[in-house]
């Protein structure tokens, strides 16, 4: 079937719909071809999006990159996932213990949950990211590489309180419909975490750490 996208593009499109987050929309050029990957939120999107979405296909266009954008935050932030459960308990740590001691200094109401994620892939452990925060789910997910004894405790209720910071600071749309996650506000209420200075220390630090880890051969 024939969707309106092509309709209203002058070069053959090839359009493959999913639902991954992430990415929403990615352009490939194959000769007179062009491969759109698409979130289906845009299925259903009005005509001046859709334009959008061809014009960027074509040109990049940064307008037409900030309607798309603008299309997609409200999507999501409208959109409630069904949260899976989360594990807060670790080997060494309880996250949901720190999450409530955090409570005094983060006042985020409820519906927030946090606990370990389940990806044990290692990746690039030089670029790790240690915890993230999903608006949809509300949900504080923590890499469990911290679920050791020798990482400081200050160090993962740092870790902790960021992601709940970003639970209190929502994003922001800059004029350009770029998200902003980490705002003035949210980096100045970051700085209040009482061994601030001491957990970004300790974050520098972590390629010797990752180092002394492999070498004694623990995963
Ligand atoms: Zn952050």
């Amino acid at each position: 079937m024939t969707h309106r996208l092509e309709e209203l593009s002058p070069f053959p499109l090839e359009i493959t719909w999913h639902e991954n987050k992430t990415t929403y929309l990615s352009v490939k050029k194959q000769g007179r071809r062009i491969c759109l990957r698409l979130h289906r939120l845009f299925y259903d999107a009005p005509t001046p999006v859709l334009e959008a979405l061809v014009q960027y296909a074509l040109s990049r266009d940064p307008k037409a990159r900030a309607t798309i954008r603008q299309m997609a935050h409200l999507h999501f932030s409208h959109t409630v996932v069904p949260a899976r459960a989360l594990l807060a308990a670790g080997h060494i740590y309880d996250l949901q213990e720190i999450f409530d001691r955090m409570r005094t200094f983060v006042p985020i109401g409820e519906g927030v949950s946090i606990g370990w994620s389940e990806s044990r892939r290692r990746g690039n452990l030089r670029s790790i990211t240690f915890g993230t925060f999903n608006p949809h789910t509300r949900q504080i997910r923590i890499h469990p590489i911290l679920d050791d004894a020798e990482v400081p405790l200050y160090f993962l209720e740092y870790i902790v309180y960021h992601e709940m910071l970003h639970a209190l600071c929502p994003s922001k749309m800059d004029v350009c419909g770029r998200c902003k996650v980490h705002t003035r506000e949210f980096r100045e209420k970051e700085r209040q975490f009482p061994r601030f200075e001491e957990a970004k220390r300790w974050e520098k630090g972590w390629n010797s750490f990752f180092k002394k880890r492999r070498f004694s051969g623990r995963s």
